[in-house]
């Protein structure tokens, strides 16, 4: 008789995307791939995970990776090199220049992606030995608001809250937040309290995002009008005796300056209501909702800190809860949902240029403190330069030598394109990376260092509610990529550093940093995890989520500050008088809009990873403007057309989306396009460099913009092809298929070109073509195979890909199916059925209106019949919107 078949456990670790921090269980399928779900024990998740969490087993090839050093030789060319000759090109790199120029000419950026581990070793190499503190990280662009908010507010970098506030909460403000998208897993447990309980969701946005289908109140607030907003809300507490002086006598101080402030911005409900643009009755109801409500938990993100005034925003809305002691008590207190994995690691190592580390800054006291535990007599003295400001140090020449981890700022930073140029500037230019090519990548880095990818990385994270969680390995390291840990020990031990980084594992790197935490701290410091310090290497493989503070002989706390305790001189909060709102940059007659930057429900950052994952690429496949209606008309803008968006600092060409959702005078595009993935839509080259002026966060929000129709004379696609192989005037977006890499297109160039390009393209190959006015199609074929294919049509009526995709991803084609290619349709003779709305179950706009006229009324109909929306709910809004637009008889549209 056969042994019943034993499968091993699966490995628990933590999603590599959002600030959630959801827990994930990895079961290796033994070829490289794993199969994915939801760790049901995780606190984060209890289970759930979002369309992107639960396509991450299709993320796990290796056709991208960068697999082994590289350096750059004289000839320009990048050649294999050792690890030996690679890390000493780097130790040699920066220490030549320390030698040349001094500690100002060095900087490391590094990213949210990193594991603590990485981050503190990194940190502490810059800032300890190398004697300068230009460490920045992808954070500033995400949520250094919020930082500086919490340290003005707190005196420390504290979230004050838990998830769970979210299960207890009667009321749940987002203020510029999408988290329907951007943290689909807290959102679909604040829309269960909702069910649940009862609670009420407010959502104060410009736009009309997803998170607004479930809304009780949706507030369409004026662009960077937020402060205005929880101004005048603090004024009308006020005036209604809503205040708890009680709290505020023995907690805070400042109350009078900060209320003074905010009668001046927005004295009474009209005039708050005048400001933000908004309805008095709908200014009113928020208002009423807020006083009536104990349990009130605000949520921001990116639409509050991504601004030159985010850190007053933050602190309009935590002058709000400090008044009224709403804050780390059951079910209320502001929450910052950070948009990294590890953006809370970053911050608690000291990962940005103004902190030094632990939570510790510049001063005197905590660099003498920080120096003694390192034993580091060269350590950085002052805060070093933030993100916008470190590029520009390099554009000027200041900075020489860079080393870039784990981020692309080619493509994220402001100013993306001048941020390409200045790159090219550098003396030594180092990247850590997954991928062999990106924008940044390919702006000329001198040494390309192969790093461990999630699934062979090894540490921890920490997400939103101070939870650190593992992140555990369940992959082979390909070729010769390391940890990002090892690397910089390797370079710090060859600048004859090894007392100090003697690291031979991550455990020892965790204990160090854990054992920092709480040197001195005798309750001084919000952030100790000394209870952890002394954890030995099989307790940190197995350490469970737990959250900080988690104090040496002190139970762990969910919630901090209800009886106050803050980490100021005297102990008490500061309400902050703010400043009036006002955009940095005003419109002009050139660029009359506002350009507003965002994400997408199914991609993550620049798609270096889930653009791998044909299925996440279904929902929204193209780089799109989105654009009102009356503003598209005016400009003579067509849905599905093109337009060119320009502002002072560049131009992309997108395709053109009309939605009532997007308010007149103000434009949306998506961030993760860059130069490897579409033709011209790196929307960060438009960005203006204006910071605020407290967290040095840019303003990704409101920058001047203008935009004009683009037309083509033909549209269609490609399949099997490199974006090399198509003319070159074509407007290109790579997309990810099941079997390869597809192309959306637009050109102007004659069909006779493509002809052509498609001949030399598939030279060898079996042809088959049809040409007819106006319309182009040609495929290739292989050992029975469909190798690749263009179809070209009118812009107006142009081919779709869905018929043709599966057979691209057959592995032999029958004569009816190999008929069947240049038709467009399927065998079965269907040739589209819409866009996919369900990424978790591919389900289509055309079967949801099929349910939905089969008698599908509720969304839970829709899952019954389809499964669409049954397993991570991030498409729960769009079936919503979608069943709206059925019952007003509109025409249903996928967006
Ligand atoms: S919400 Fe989605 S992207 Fe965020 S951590 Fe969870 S699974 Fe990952």
């Amino acid at each position: 008789m056969n042994a019943p078949l034993q499968h091993p456990p699966p490995t628990r670790t933590t999603c590599p995307y959002c600030g959630v921090g959801c827990g994930v269980l990895a079961r290796p399928d033994g070829a490289g791939g794993a199969a994915i779900s939801g760790d049901p024990e995780h606190p984060a998740n209890f289970g759930r995970l979002c369309s992107k969490g639960s396509a991450l087993g299709e993320t796990l090839g290796l056709e991208r990776r960068l697999l082994h050093p590289m350096l750059r030789a004289a000839d320009g060319e990048l050649r294999q090199a050792s690890w030996d000759t690679a890390i000493a090109r780097v130790a040699e790199g920066f220490a030549a220049t320390l030698t040349k120029h001094g500690p100002d000419s060095v900087a490391f950026y590094l990213s949210g992606q990193l594991l603590t581990e990485d981050y503190y070793v990194a940190n502490k190499l810059m800032k300890g030995f190398l004697g300068s503190a230009n460490v920045d990280t992808n954070s500033r662009l995400c949520m250094a608001s919020s930082v500086a908010g919490h340290r003005r507010a707190f005196g420390s970098d504290t979230v004050p809250g838990s998830y769970e506030d979210l299960d207890e909460a009667d009321l749940i403000i987002l203020v510029g937040s999408n988290a329907a998208w951007c943290h689909p897993v807290l959102y679909q447990r604040i829309v269960a309290n909702r069910r649940a309980r009862g609670a009420q969701i407010v959502v104060i946005d410009p736009r009309r995002t997803a998170s607004a289908e479930d809304a009780d109140l949706f507030l369409p607030i004026a662009p960077g009008m937020d402060t205005a907003l929880f101004s005048g809300l603090l004024v009308h507490l006020a005036d209604t005796l809503a205040l708890d002086y009680v709290y505020i006598e023995r907690h805070t101080t400042g109350l009078g300056d900060a209320l003074a402030r905010a009668r001046e911005i927005a004295p009474d409900l009209e005039a708050t209501a005048a400001a933000t643009g908004l309805d008095a009755a709908d200014v009113r109801r928020f208002f009423d909702l807020f006083r009536a409500n104990a349990r009130v938990v605000t949520c921001y993100s990116q639409g509050v800190n991504q601004s030159a005034q985010g850190t007053d925003k933050v602190n309009a809305i935590v002058n709000c809860h400090l008044a009224t002691g709403r804050i780390g008590k059951i079910g209320m207190g502001p929450l910052s949902l950070t948009g990294q994995p590890n953006a809370m690691g970053g911050r608690e190592v000291g990962g940005l240029a103004n902190q030094l580390a632990a939570h510790m800054d510049f001063s005197p006291l905590d660099v003498d403190r920080v120096a003694r535990f390192w034993d580091a007599p060269n350590i950085a003295r002052r805060e070093g330069l933030k993100a916008v400001r470190m590029f520009e140090a390099i554009e000027r020449g200041q900075i020489k030598a860079l080393w870039v981890m784990a981020t692309n700022p080619a493509v994220s930073l402001p100013r993306a394109a001048s941020v390409r140029r200045a790159l090219g500037k550098l003396d030594l230019f180092v990247v850590s990376e997954n991928v062999s090519d990106n924008d940044t990548v390919n702006a000329g880095a001198h040494v390309l260092l192969p790093a461990a990818a999630w699934g062979e990385k090894d540490g921890t994270v920490t997400n939103s509610e101070r939870r650190i969680s593992r992140q555990r390995p369940f992959l082979p390291l390909p070729g010769t990529a390391r940890p990002d840990w090892w690397i910089v020990t390797q370079v710090a031990r060859r600048l004859g550093l090894t007392d100090a980084f003697p690291y031979e594992r991550p455990a020892e790197i965790f204990r160090e940093h854990a054992a920092l935490s709480a040197f001195e701290n005798y309750g001084t410091r919000d952030f100790d995890i000394g209870a952890v310090a002394e954890i030995d290497d099989q307790a940190f493989d197995a350490l469970a989520p737990m959250q900080w503070p988690a104090r040496r002989h002190e139970p762990p706390s969910a919630r901090m500050f209800a009886r106050g305790g803050y980490f100021t001189n005297d102990g008490k909060a500061r309400l902050v008088a703010v400043e009036k709102p006002a955009p940095r940059a005003a419109t002009s007659r050139q660029f009359r809009f506002r350009l507003n930057t965002g994400r997408v429900r199914d991609q993550w950052h620049t798609m270096t990873r889930t653009g791998l994952s044909p299925r996440l690429a279904e929902h929204l496949p193209e780089p799109f403007v989105e654009v009102h209606p009356r503003d598209a008309a005016h400009a003579q803008l067509v849905d599905g057309g093109f337009a060119r968006v320009s502002t002072a600092h560049g131009a992309c060409v997108l395709k053109v989306v009309l939605s009532v959702g997007q308010q007149r005078g103000s434009l949306f595009v998506p961030i993760h396009w860059s130069d490897a993935t579409a033709s011209s839509a790196r929307v960060c080259d438009l960005v203006a460099p204006a910071c605020d002026p407290y967290s040095g966060q840019p303003e990704a929000k409101a920058t001047p913009a203008a935009i004009a129709p683009v037309t083509f004379q033909y549209a269609g696609f490609a399949l099997g092809l490199a974006a090399g192989d198509l003319p070159g005037d074509t407007w290109w977006a790579h997309v990810t298929v099941p079997n390869g890499a597809g192309f959306l297109l637009a050109s102007d160039a004659a069909l006779e070109r493509w002809r052509g390009h498609a001949a030399a393209a598939f030279a060898g190959a079996e042809i088959a073509e049809y040409s007819d006015e106006g319309v182009y199609r040609v495929a290739a074929f292989r050992g029975g195979r469909l190798a690749g294919c263009v179809f070209i049509g009118p812009q107006t009526a142009p081919p779709h890909w869905d018929a043709v995709k599966p057979l691209f991803a057959a592995q032999a084609l029958g004569p009816d199916e190999r008929r069947a290619v240049l038709s467009g349709k399927s065998p079965d003779g269907r040739s589209d059925n819409g866009p996919q709305v369900c990424a978790c179950f591919g389900v289509r706009l055309g079967a949801i209106r099929e349910a939905v006229d089969a008698g599908a009324r509720t969304a839970e109909d829709i899952g019954v019949a389809l499964r669409a929306g049954t397993n991570c709910g991030s498409c729960l809004p769009e079936l919503r919107r979608i069943l709206e637009q059925a019952r007003a008889a509109l025409p249903v549209v996928a967006k």
